[in-house]
This record gives C-alpha cells, structure tokens and sequence, in this order.
C-alpha cells in the first residue's frame, strides 16, 4: 500500500465534492475500492512482529512461543483471506491473543472465527458494548453487528491502561477516552517500541469522526496528546489505515486538531451552522496536504454537538 493510494482512496470515499456530508449522507457511498480485490501485503517491523496491509485496515501480528497475537482483524468479507495469509507466512496456526483497538468492521471483522477458536478479545468495554448492538458503519451503507456472543471482547477494561506479556515482551493497552469513538484504545509493544494507534490518528487524509458512537474533534486532540505520551522519537506509530507515522507525525497533527477545535468551537458559540461553517474553510492551511476538508469539517462540527452547552452568564 503507498500513501498516494491510499490516500487518494480514502478521499474519494469521505468527500465526494459536496459539502452537505453528515455520517448518514456518507452511509449511503460505496465501501472503498481497495476493500473490493487490494491484495494483502505484509512488511516486517521487527523479527516478532509484522504488519499487513490491503484489506481495508492495518493488522499487527505478533509471534510468540504459543502462536500469534494480533492487533485489529480487518474486514469480515476478508477475514478468511488475511487469516489464511498471517498463518502461511508466519507459519504459526494457533491465535491466542486479539485486542481490537475500537469497534469499527475493519478492526472487528475477524472477531467471529478468532473468538470461535477460543482467543482472548481485548478491548475497551465500550467497544464490546456496541458490538453487542447493530449500528451505522460510517462511511458505507450498512449496519454492523450485533455480533455473536463468542466474537464479542472477553476482556475489557474501563479506566487508563493494563498489560500484557506477549513472547516476552511487556505490551501495555490503554484508553483514549471519547475520539474516533468512545471506546478507542492503543497498543504500545513496549520492547519493540511499536505503537497501535487505532482510529485516533490518522495515515490517509482527514479522518473519519463517528460521532454516532461517541467520537468528537476535541476527544481526537486528547487521544493523540496521549499517545504522543507514550511514544518516543523511535517509536513506530500504525494507525488504522495509512502508512507507518512517527512521533513528529503526531505532534503536527495535533496542532492541526488543536487550530481546528478552536475555530469550530468559536463557531458553535456565534450560532453558526454546519455549512456556514464548511463556507468558511477553518482547514485552509492545511488542505494543500489533507485533500478537501468540507466533508471532515462538518463531521467535526456536528460531533461538537453533544459536548455544547451555552455560556451560563
Ligand atoms: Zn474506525
């Protein structure tokens, strides 16, 4: 997968050059062409761990003495595919560790034939809440879940961060509040100084907000702020989609999110509306590299919503 694709892909899917977007206007556009036939690739980050890519999500796999650990599992319509391709080339058939680093299809979609096979789902309990329900897949036209009983999280957490060892290596998972949704977590495998960031932080032009489930524009500003905590000059960064990022990725795109916040927030309290907001381009500096922002600008709006309330003075 190169940035140019992918990025290029991701735009065709978010903007489709009108700026009356809502997540319901976006349900109704086809899923991405590379979920349709991409091949899958994988590209080695350390002589444990892997990345694959191409069907629609980033997939970590590590492996362990027991067998294979991985964080997210793309698409359900991919699912047999990639998990065919993480075992031939890792050689190793048994996976006992799954975390999800939030509920969308392209991290859960295999749930069901890993939590079949008896795995240990990790996940935020938020995450495991809306996987027990059926919801709106931003971006495509369809509901998600619920799903069966055996491919929902079976260990979840509530609060700041818990650990795991995996082949010997200390691999911490930790909450990032309410962003891309409301139950986003990392994964940081400490040893190899390799960083999940899920959702929160995006490698493929403006991102996506769901907030149907809980995500707003300045919850995306926290969690990257965190995840800039726990990450170091090295430190590899996968987000959901997109090309590996580093630290320095993410301290610009918080200053992004922090400049935008401001702008909508000072929009909001002068009453304006979603496309009077769009009209007056609060992303300019940035669009040159980000792509069309009208569809992203009222999504971030609109997800300051439920987090308005009027100046008690
Ligand atoms: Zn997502």
């Amino acid at each position: 997968m190169t940035y140019s694709v992918d990025r290029r892909d991701f735009l065709q899917t978010l903007v489709g050059g009108t700026a009356a977007v809502s997540l319901g206007a976006l349900a109704a556009r086809p899923a991405r062409a590379q979920d349709a036939g991409s091949p899958i690739h994988s590209q080695k980050l350390t002589d444990s761990l892997l990345l694959f890519t191409g069907d629609g999500g980033n997939v970590i796999v590590a492996r362990d003495g027991d067998g294979l650990a991985l964080v997210d599992g793309g698409l359900p319509e991919r699912s047999h595919e990639l998990l065919k391709q993480v075992r031939d080339e890792t050689g190793a058939e048994h996976i006992h560790t799954l975390f999800n680093t939030h509920w969308h299809p392209r991290q859960t979609g295999s749930n069901e034939p890993i939590g079949n096979e008896g795995a240990t789902i990790i996940a935020h309990e938020n995450t495991r809440l809306w996987l027990c329900y059926a919801n709106p897949v931003p971006g495509e036209n369809r509901m998600y879940g619920p799903l069966p009983a055996k491919a929902r999280p079976n260990k979840t957490f509530f609060y700041n961060s818990e650990q795991v060892t995996i082949g010997g290596e200390p691999v911490e998972y930790g909450y990032l509040l309410q962003a891309h949704t409301d139950g986003d977590i990392y994964v940081h495998f400490k040893k190899s100084n390799v960083l999940a960031a899920g959702g929160v932080v995006s490698g493929a032009g403006w991102p996506i907000i769901d907030y149907h489930t809980g995500g707003w524009i300045v919850g995306m500003t926290q969690g990257i702020a965190s995840l800039i905590n726990v990450a170091d000059a090295n430190t590899r960064i996968i987000p959901a989609h997109g090309p590996v990022l580093t630290k320095a990725d993410l301290v610009e795109q918080h200053k992004m999110y922090s400049t935008i916040a401001s702008r909508l927030q000072r929009a909001i309290r002068k009453g304006m509306g979603p496309d009077e907001v769009v009209a007056q381009n609060p992303t300019a500096e940035f669009n040159a590299k980000w792509g069309d922002p009208k569809a992203f600008v009222k999504m971030a709006f609109e997800s300051l919503w439920g987090h308005f309330a009027p100046d008690a003075s």
